[in-house]
């Protein structure tokens, strides 16, 4: 997964840590979810009581996790980051939860692959702050009830959908995060070519923004990227014309799609007629993992409306093929 554009976490990431936005103030975009959580941690603060839990959901390195952040920086209590498959026994929950203080905040990223039984943990934690344990073994084994201090747990998934009811129904606020628009996103490249200390102009900044498929995380990529070329092959300033030629150079096309994208696309025009093709048939044919494709592949080409999931499949719009400079099957009349 060496993707320039891949919205997923990756190592080289760590550098741009700086780039985080730390307060709500600073956090760009996503205005409704910003002025909603605003007045809950503000309510939560007056009220002195623990934020209700938050759950976060849209495509990766839209800003959930930096959002959890800010919601403790905002809150001024310490956060507790981990994941849903990094909780692999029940036991790792519920030390997780012994060790929290009072209005801490606990980032569970990828909530939708909580293992069955370390959500079970979760519910009376969420509900109750309580911890029901089992004492003994056969039959003097009973249980036994643990008080934990009042937390927020704030859940970040991909997808709702993909979480189940009773957890679901035990967020108090559910946010959607969006794709960004190509202004917010601007303004996301400007503010991080100021903390890298690079010169941009403001139709680079443009070009750089347009082809970061509504992702903060891509942008910052890109401009790094970008910064590299500036460097070596010009002046160090990042104009127009140098960014348009960087991105051309690093394979990332004007709407910002990469060769795994066109991979996807062309395999379906190609071998499947346009569609509709199954997630599985499309993953074994370009070597992806289905999960892949329709976390991080799939979102942005059905917003941009390349690509459309239908009860049987998947199927490419003309839209994709006049990208391509190609003619849909269903329009050459054949
Ligand atoms: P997610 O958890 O949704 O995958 P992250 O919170 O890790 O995404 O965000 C990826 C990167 O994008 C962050 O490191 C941050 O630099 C940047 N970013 C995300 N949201 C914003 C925003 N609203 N304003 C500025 N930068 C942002």
């Amino acid at each position: 997964e060496d993707r320039i554009i891949s919205a997923q976490y990756m190592g080289e990431d760590g550098a741009l840590e700086s780039l985080r936005p730390r307060y709500l103030e600073e956090y760009i975009g996503q205005k409704q979810v910003k002025e909603n959580l605003r007045v809950f941690i503000q309510a939560a603060k007056m009220r002195q009581e623990a934020l209700d839990h938050v759950l976060l959901y849209g495509p990766p390195g839209l800003g959930k996790t930096t959002l959890s952040n800010i919601i403790a920086n905002e809150l001024g209590v310490n956060i507790r980051i981990t994941s849903g498959p990094a909780i692999e026994r029940p036991g790792d929950l519920a030390a997780i939860l012994t060790n929290l203080q009072q209005g801490d905040v606990l980032f569970i990223d990828e909530i939708h692959r909580l293992h069955r039984t370390v959500e079970e943990v979760l519910y009376p934690a969420m509900e109750d702050f309580a911890l029901d344990i089992i004492i003994g073994k056969g039959p003097s084994a009973r249980s036994v009830r643990l008080d934990l201090p009042p937390f927020t747990l704030v859940g970040a998934t991909t997808r709702a959908g993909l979480l189940s009811s009773p957890l679901r129904d035990r967020f108090g606020v559910v946010s959607h995060l969006d794709y960004y628009t190509v202004e917010d996103l601007c303004r996301i490249v400007v503010r991080a070519a100021d903390i890298l200390q690079v010169k941009i102009l403001p139709d680079a900044a443009v070009e750089i923004a347009g082809r970061s498929r509504g992702t903060p995380r891509v942008a910052n990529r890109l401009l790094k990227r970008v910064r590299d070329f500036a460097q070596v092959r010009g002046d160090g300033i990042i104009t127009r014309d140098l960014a348009a030629d960087a991105l051309r150079q690093i394979q990332v096309d004007p709407l910002g799609l990469d060769q795994v994208d066109h991979k996807l696309l062309l395999s379906i025009m190609d071998k499947f007629q346009g569609g509709p093709v199954g997630l599985d048939t499309i993953a074994a044919t370009i070597g992806e993992e289905p999960d892949t494709i329709e976390d991080v592949y799939e979102p942005y080409l059905l917003q941009i409306g390349f690509l459309q999931r239908t009860p049987r499949g998947r199927v490419v719009t003309n839209g994709a093929y006049a990208h391509f400079g190609r003619v849909a099957p269903n329009e050459s009349g054949s």
